[in-house]
């Protein structure tokens, strides 16, 4: 592939990301306040805090523009696992190898962000992700430039390792996307039992990654609790948790500290 084709790519990737964030981060910031008008509204993003996630989301776009162009310039070359008919592994492999890229991209999400939040890589990789305390679905692709580099390294290494249909890759790009946004409502905007459900305690939600931008010692996962519940960074109360408001009020976490604590007014019931 030429270098003009490859800048092409990468111009026409980028569109496309960008799009889908404007689109995708626009419209939950809207239905957030025609839906549900029984729950409390976030409070407003702090001054600033939407602008600065937006300029990251541009940065950390570009990154995956330059990521998916260099893919695909690999793709044409042969270089990749990616195939085009859907049989050449089974109708199976097309469900289990979406789940099992699931399960490896949470794993490998864990330990990044774990490790990012290292005192002496915290500046550099994660910082510009947590300027935000109450994140908003505008905050959902806001990362510095470098952590936008090590999660694209992700799906570079399991498109260059594992066997993959074009449409299981854009199956689980839809759910990255869909499940940032999700866990940035800032509110619990799943059904109110969702985090005590057998089911629904097993995955994150928005007020599962809401606690982490209070609490930046907690809740480090992406798709799925066990890493936390296994390695003890889940809050132990929030298991416990329920609404005490059924009019409809975000979950209200106690406080494991023992204090007044960290319960930020973003968590409450405008009654509390
Ligand atoms: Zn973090
Ligand atoms: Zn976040």
């Amino acid at each position: 592939m030429t270098i003009p084709s490859l800048l092409a790519l990468v111009a026409g990737l980028y569109l496309i990301i960008l799009v889908r964030y404007l689109v995708v981060a626009g419209a939950s910031s809207l239905l957030l306040h025609w839906m549900q008008p029984g729950r409390p509204r976030p409070i407003p993003a702090r001054r600033g805090d939407r602008r600065r996630d937006v300029r990251l989301s541009l940065q950390s776009g570009l990154v995956f523009a330059v990521t998916g162009a260099l893919l695909l310039a690999a793709q044409a070359g042969g270089h990749t696992r990616l195939y085009a008919e859907p049989l050449r592994y089974g109708w199976w492999y097309l469900g289990l190898s979406y789940l099992l890229v699931l399960v490896l991209q949470d794993a490998y999400f864990y330990g990044l962000h774990r490790l990012c939040h290292r005192r002496w890589l915290y500046r550099w990789c994660h910082q510009g992700h947590h300027h935000s305390r109450r994140p908003t679905p505008w905050t959902s692709f806001a990362f510095d430039p470098a952590e936008a580099v090590l999660q694209a390294l992700f799906l570079v290494v399991v498109v260059l390792m594992l066997p993959l249909h074009t449409i299981t890759l854009l199956a689980i790009l839809t759910t990255m996307t869909i499940w940032a946004v999700v866990n940035h409502l800032g509110l619990e905007r799943l059904p109110i039992a969702f985090p005590h459900h057998w089911l629904g305690r097993w995955f994150i939600g928005p007020a599962h990654h809401a606690i982490h931008h209070q609490r930046h010692d907690r809740h480090f996962g992406l798709y799925f609790t066990f890493w936390d519940k296994l390695l003890g960074s889940e809050d132990p109360g929030f298991a416990a948790t329920w609404c005490v408001d059924r009019s409809g009020c975000a979950v209200v976490l106690p406080d494991s500290r023992g204090g007044a604590g960290y319960v930020d007014e973003t968590l409450r019931a405008p009654s509390l």
